[in-house]
């Protein structure tokens, strides 16, 4: 059994060796990553910590300690006299402390010592070495494995950022910094490549490094390369005593600096720098990936001196990974309020964008398969299994999501993961429709599951909002066969107040106060605003934004209820006007039309009015020349997107439709309209053009 295990260690540290090795290859020398760089430091991370943990098992080919690549044979090949080394990294605050200490504990500081400090963005381009022999550009090469590079002079001198001669300089004079392409200058770049059909860069960072290793300087010459200089290759006292002195000296060479660094006295200050740099990076034209600290005097450098891979006097504090692996730990099966089942994935709590992330959705049963919605392979088919090591992402501020797998711990016992043939919730039925990949459970409100997720809806922020009155204690209430729909929340006092035959307070964890102060919440929302009585409802395709489309369309409970039940009874022009309505889709028509033709919505919606008074939307309180009518855009508009026009129209108060109907009180023609304005023509409707319409609505 045991070594059965140092087995399953082995084959698990060889594996990922493998991978960190193809992966820095692809990367360093092919320019085309095949990883991202929070993949592939979480990979590194993973294997060191093996590593850590089982010393005498470390494969022979160890990676780690060739990251970074040989130089290419492609290219001459060029000594660096002094080793051009990367930078470790921090990936914390804790790092930056300890680096902070360690640095004062090699001079011989005091730990109070406030030491000084150069922060600066680290670009995310590519080192490149400037040798000047008497002030001429000798050779430029690049990093290679740090001690010997490329020579990459031929390109480096169509770049227009270096310069080719240097006065005053000293005999023999090397300077360091990056190379790189600018955010904006990328974007035109590939879409000049995708015109000629060549290749597209994944990054800047990969473009800027597959120009500067160019065979052909002729193409070098024609990429927006750029060049920031950051260091020399050698501490020159005659030079500068300090980085931010040389900084000045370079400038005064003719090199380009980044202005954007910041002196810092202390830890503290670094830390703030950080901060600075991190809110501002979006705006950045270049890509950056951290903030690089350096020790500023020269002498306390020197002193410092470097270990084998890194200089001890700077560090780099990495932003937080966007997408990173973890271990997947287990799938769970939730059912949604309207019985769709959705895997998640529990996960080993991983830091993604700054926040910790420890569950991600699988999104269905055929992603996990390795198919996506139309049935196209995906992943190579791989199937992703409990105990997978799983790549994780945030885009925005949604739920988190799985992008690939990596294999490398998978083991031989583990089991492809199966659906369940019934549902968690209830153990009813599941049906899986034909043009769906969702699969769902048909059993509505006998279903436990769903019952608590449209109960949960409604109680929630966007719902009805009621305080005190969460997820626990809807399940406490429910399993008590307290509440069994929305209803039963506001009979609550009536039925569980203190006189009671079963009192609230007399649970357990309640109390008097307690108890009084969820009646009273509960009281406090009884007045609700349209959209959000709309939203609590919980009706499929019907969320937030197409809540507050509806109540700003239909403006009372009465006309929005009224309509939807002419509809629900069959009357096509109001299933047209509600089609017509910009932001609602027919998925959402054809779902509100379902919803209220249910008897058992009829029960629903009657006793829950003998509890709540639906309120006006509260948005619609703008007068303005335009309130109230109806409006419908055409053609391009020059000012702003339909979106910005639309969302400006209706904050004015307009409704805004699709379509040309006899509720048209207005057409706002951009350029190029066509069959929208001859219709509105003949049906007699104002046609404005956007400025037009602009002064209107100001007026
Ligand atoms: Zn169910």
């Amino acid at each position: 059994m045991k070594n059965f295990g140092k087995k399953i260690i082995i084959n698990k540290l060889t594996a990922l060796a493998k991978e960190i090795e193809l992966a820095s290859k692809k990367y360093f020398q092919e320019d085309s990553p095949l990883l991202s760089d929070g993949e592939f430091d979480s990979l590194v991370a993973r294997y060191k910590k093996l590593k850590k943990e089982n010393p005498n098992l470390v494969p022979d080919n160890d990676p780690i300690l060739k990251i970074g690549s040989p130089p290419s044979s492609a290219f001459a090949k060029v000594e660096h006299n002094v080793p051009l080394l990367s930078l470790s990294n921090a990936f914390g605050q804790d790092d930056v402390i300890r680096f902070d200490e360690s640095v004062k504990r090699f001079l011989g500081l005091e730990f109070s010592h406030e030491l000084d400090y150069m922060a600066e963005p680290k670009i995310d381009g590519l080192s490149l070495g400037l040798k000047y022999i008497n002030g001429k550009l000798f050779t430029a090469a690049t990093r290679g494995d740090g001690k010997i590079g490329e020579d990459v002079t031929h390109n480096a001198i169509t770049i227009r950022d270096i310069p080719k001669t240097i006065s005053n300089a000293p005999e023999v004079l090397e300077v360091r910094g990056e190379v790189y392409i600018l955010k904006s200058e990328f974007n035109k770049l590939n879409e000049f490549q995708r015109s000629k059909k060549e290749k597209i860069f994944a990054n800047a960072r990969n473009a800027a490094a597959g120009s500067l290793r160019q065979l052909d300087s002729e193409v070098t010459k024609n990429r927006p390369l750029r060049f920031f200089a950051y260091s020399l290759g050698t501490i020159s006292h005659n030079l500068a005593s300090s980085q931010k002195q040389l900084m000045k000296v370079l400038s005064n060479f003719g090199f380009t600096i980044n202005e954007d660094r910041h002196s810092c006295r202390g830890v503290n200050q670094l830390l703030q720098t950080y901060e600075h740099i991190c809110n501002k990076r979006e705006s950045l034209d270049y890509e950056v990936d951290g903030v690089v600290y350096k020790v500023n005097n020269f002498s306390y450098q020197e002193i410092l001196g470097a270990r084998s891979n890194s200089p001890r006097w700077a560090i780099a504090h990495k932003f937080p990974p966007e997408e990173s692996f973890t271990k997947l730990l287990s799938i769970e099966i939730q059912v949604g309020r309207t019985g769709t089942l959705s895997p998640v994935a529990k996960l080993a709590p991983v830091e993604i964008g700054g926040v910790m992330v420890s569950s991600a959705t699988l999104h269905n049963e055929d992603f996990i398969k390795g198919f996506d919605n139309a049935g196209n392979r995906i992943r190579d088919g791989i199937d992703i299994r409990v105990g997978d090591l799983v790549s994780v992402y945030r885009a925005g501020d949604v739920i988190p999501k799985v992008k690939s797998i990596n294999l490398a711990e998978r083991t031989i016992d583990s089991k492809p993961f199966f659906f369940p043939n019934c549902c968690p919730g209830c153990g009813g039925k599941l049906i899986k429709q034909k043009d769906e990949s969702v699969i769902r459970c048909h059993a509505g409100l006998s279903c436990r599951a769903q019952v608590l997720e449209r109960m949960k809806h409604f109680v929630s922020k966007q719902g009805c909002s009621i305080e005190g009155l969460g997820k626990k204690q809807i399940i406490s209430f429910y399993d008590l066969g307290w509440l069994s729909t929305p209803v039963d929340i506001f009979r609550l006092k009536l039925n569980h107040g203190k006189n009671s035959d079963k009192p609230l307070e007399k649970l357990a964890n309640w109390g008097r106060k307690s108890a009084e102060n969820l009646f009273d919440s509960i009281d406090d929302s009884r007045d609700l605003g349209l959209e959000r009585f709309i939203n609590a409802l919980g009706i499929r395709y019907v969320g937030e934004v197409v809540s507050l489309t509806l109540a700003r369309y239909y403006e009372t409970w009465t006309v929005f209820h009224k309509k939807m039940l002419n509809i629900a009874r069959g009357k096509t022009d109001d299933f047209e006007e509600l089609n017509n309505i910009d932001g609602i889709g027919l998925k959402s028509a054809e779902e509100l039309r379902i919803y209220f033709e249910s008897k058992e919505t009829e029960k629903l919606v009657e006793e829950l009015l003998l509890e709540i008074n639906v309120t006006r939307s509260v948005s619609r309180t703008v007068l303005s020349p335009v309130s109230g009518l109806t409006v419908v855009f055409t053609g391009s508009l020059e000012a702003m997107s339909r979106s910005e026009a639309k969302s400006f129209a209706e904050k004015m108060g307009a409704k805004v439709s699709n379509t040309i109907s006899l509720k048209t009180a207005i057409l706002i023609c951009g350029a190029g309209a066509g069959s929208k304005l001859r219709k509105a023509k003949e049906a007699g409707v104002k046609v404005l053009t956007e400025d037009e319409w602009v002064k209107l609505v100001k007026s």
